[in-house]
């Protein structure tokens, strides 16, 4: 356990009867649960983010509780500035400061290619394997109908009028995650890319089925680009 009944103590207003941090983390909180109304707000905002459950959101608001106020005000600040100022490019879509962004606009890249990710998480794992210097288009999620997600919750329409719009670019790479909300995507932008004559090219499975590209290693991802093959040679459909 990573957090202690003392912290916990001196914010909760010396509730010593509480038997276990998990008894004072139950399912049905309530300020008194709290002792405070602020704390249990700052708790149930942090455990809005993913991954966080309850203990961690109280050990996270206890955290920054100890820390002085200048810090607590720079680490709001920059999530206000982020969120109010963040562009994103017009043409990729990735996170970016200026209407373009820097990988778009680099001379260096080659405008040929494009490569199809999910996020900009999996932006910067290609981008730390050194082995593409193609272009990107950010979909901004797959599509998931148990998510209620689907095609025009993405910016794939974008993507199809890029493709459309240009006439430099050869070929797309699919570099998706392996998983069936992953295949049921680069199945949807074949179909939908398919007759522009552009090469439509999906990873290799250097990773395994399931995984999500963010967490493949630099040398598998690496690898999967370089050996990526033609998409109508994946699939019989
Ligand atoms: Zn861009």
């Amino acid at each position: 356990m990573s957090w202690g009944r003392t912290n916990i103590i001196n914010f909760g207003g010396g509730k010593s009867q509480l038997a276990s941090p998990e008894s004072y983390i139950s399912k049905e909180q309530t300020v008194e649960t709290f002792s405070s109304k602020l704390l249990q707000e700052a708790v149930e905002e942090f455990s809005k983010l993913p991954g966080i459950g309850k203990k961690t959101a109280l050990r996270l608001v206890l955290h920054m509780l100890r820390q002085d106020e200048d810090a607590v005000k720079r680490f709001s600040n920059s999530l206000v500035q982020l969120h109010e100022n963040v562009i994103y490019c017009e043409s990729c879509h990735n996170i970016s400061d200026s209407p373009l962004c820097a990988i778009c606009s680099s001379h260096r890249r080659d405008s040929g290619t494009i490569c199809v990710v999910e996020d900009i998480r999996d932006v910067i794992a290609i981008e730390n394997t050194g082995q593409y210097h193609g272009l990107y288009h950010v979909l901004g999620g797959i599509i998931s109908p148990m998510d209620g997600i689907g095609p025009a919750d993405l910016t794939i329409e974008a993507l199809e009028d890029r493709a459309k719009a240009s006439q430099d670019i050869q070929e797309v790479i699919l570099a998706l995650s392996t998983t069936m909300e992953g295949d049921t995507t680069n199945f949807y932008l074949y179909k939908r890319l398919k007759g522009l004559n552009i090469k439509i090219s999906v990873i290799a499975r250097g990773i395994a089925i399931g995984d999500e590209l963010e967490y493949a290693d630099e040398v598998t991802l690496g690898r999967s680009i370089i050996h990526r093959t033609a998409y109508d040679k994946t699939t019989t459909g």
